[in-house]
């Protein structure tokens, strides 16, 4: 049953009960009928056993006999012909009700990867295929724009570990056509070559880690406040370079999730505060709950972020100045980091705001499934 079309097993269906229904009919119609015709053939054989006008009698009975297989034989024939009727009209009535579906099996099998989110199928006919039709066209736009975001992601990637190794290949090229080469030399042409092999493994390893969050266990118990410490304490030398003061609040939250992934948001947050923020400045990390998220505000005292960059630096590769970013030794990975562990716990990433005077950066986790 499972092979063959939809059309015709409806029709079978349809036949085998019309067929069922036909015979329960005919056997419960039939049966009165017979049950009488017999009675009366018994009462036959009675005044022919008493030889009353005998010959009228006996052929009576075979009459009453042939009634009997003759009703029996039209019985099958008429379910047999309302049978095949109504299978012939079933089919075709199936076929027409059909039809607005094989046109979206027609549309469904021309989509092409390419552009998904300007196809639209467009469906007539029932109630329910109209219905359907518009989820699966909201169900291709989302997948368009998820191949969108993939492809710009994989352009971004390969852009950006193309342009250290092509910085590497023409720093040789232009080594190897010198004839003789200086202790300098050497020294500038592997300081140049550890340089850009560093920011080549960077990029790679927030990209390993970004393809490894979602399968990452999440069921430590994490206190919020000890992880910032944490975070901060491996950031102090860091912040003593630029001469910025670190600070955390009182508060603490605690929820479940993965606690290597919480430490790497909180310091990617904190080290942006320290990293974008003037000489002298300060950053304040505070901790607390509110309803179902653990939160924790990075406050610097930095340049700020223009409002129409609020959503982007969360996007892979963004940088608002690349030349100055680059310097700072950033790839555009440290934010959509922040944002993809964010998310793997339940939570968001956001500017709540952001003036000349600084940012306030607030990242959100919730793991109220696990919590005791
Ligand atoms: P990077 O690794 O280059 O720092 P991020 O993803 O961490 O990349 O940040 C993306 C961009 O957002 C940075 O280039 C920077 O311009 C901007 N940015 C991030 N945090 C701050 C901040 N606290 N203040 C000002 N700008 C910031």
């Amino acid at each position: 049953m499972r092979k063959i079309s939809l059309q015709w097993q409806i029709t079978i269906m349809n036949a085998m009960v019309v067929a069922a229904a036909c015979m329960v009919l005919c056997y419960f119609m039939g049966f009165t009928a017979i049950l009488r015709i017999d009675q009366i053939g018994s009462s036959a054989a009675g005044i022919m056993d008493d030889e009353f006008e005998i010959t009228v009698t006996e052929e009576f009975v075979r009459n009453v006999a042939e009634s009997k297989s003759s009703f029996w034989i039209s019985s099958v024939i008429v379910t047999l012909l309302v049978t095949l009727v109504s299978s012939i009209v079933m089919y075709l009535v199936v076929g027409y009700a059909l039809r607005p579906l094989k046109r979206l099996n027609r549309q469904v099998a021309e989509i092409q990867a390419k552009n998904l989110s300007e196809t639209q199928i467009d469906a007539d006919g029932s109630i329910e295929m109209i219905s359907l039709s518009k989820a699966f066209n909201s169900m291709l736009k989302r997948l368009g724009e998820a191949f969108t975001v993939q492809r710009q992601f994989a352009g971004n990637a390969a852009h950006e570990l193309r342009t250290p190794l092509a910085v590497i290949r023409s720093r040789l090229d232009v080594f190897y056509k010198k004839r003789e080469h200086s202790q300098e030399d050497y020294e500038e042409i592997m300081n140049m070559i550890q340089n850009q092999t560093a920011r080549l493994s960077h990029v790679v390893d927030i990209l390993l880690e970004m393809t490894q969050l979602q399968s990452a266990e999440q069921s430590e118990q994490i206190k919020l406040s000890e992880i910032t410490e944490e975070a901060i304490c491996d950031l102090t030398d860091l912040a003593e370079e630029k001469n910025i003061l670190l600070m955390q609040n009182d508060e603490d939250a605690s929820f479940y999730g993965n606690s290597v992934l919480v430490y790497r948001a909180l310091y990617n947050l904190i080290e942006n505060g320290i990293k974008y923020n003037r000489e002298g400045g300060s950053v304040q990390v505070s901790v607390g709950r509110e309803k179902e998220y653990a939160f924790a505000v990075v406050e610097d005292t930095g340049p700020g972020i223009a409002r129409e960059n609020f959503e982007k630096i969360f996007d892979p590769f963004f940088r608002v100045d690349k030349s100055r970013s680059r310097a700072v030794g950033g790839a555009g990975l440290g934010l959509a980091l922040v944002k993809e562990i964010a998310r793997a716990h339940g939570g968001d990433v956001c500017v709540l705001n952001s003036s000349a005077k600084g940012s306030r950066i607030q990242v959100r986790f919730c793991n109220l499934k696990a919590e005791k």
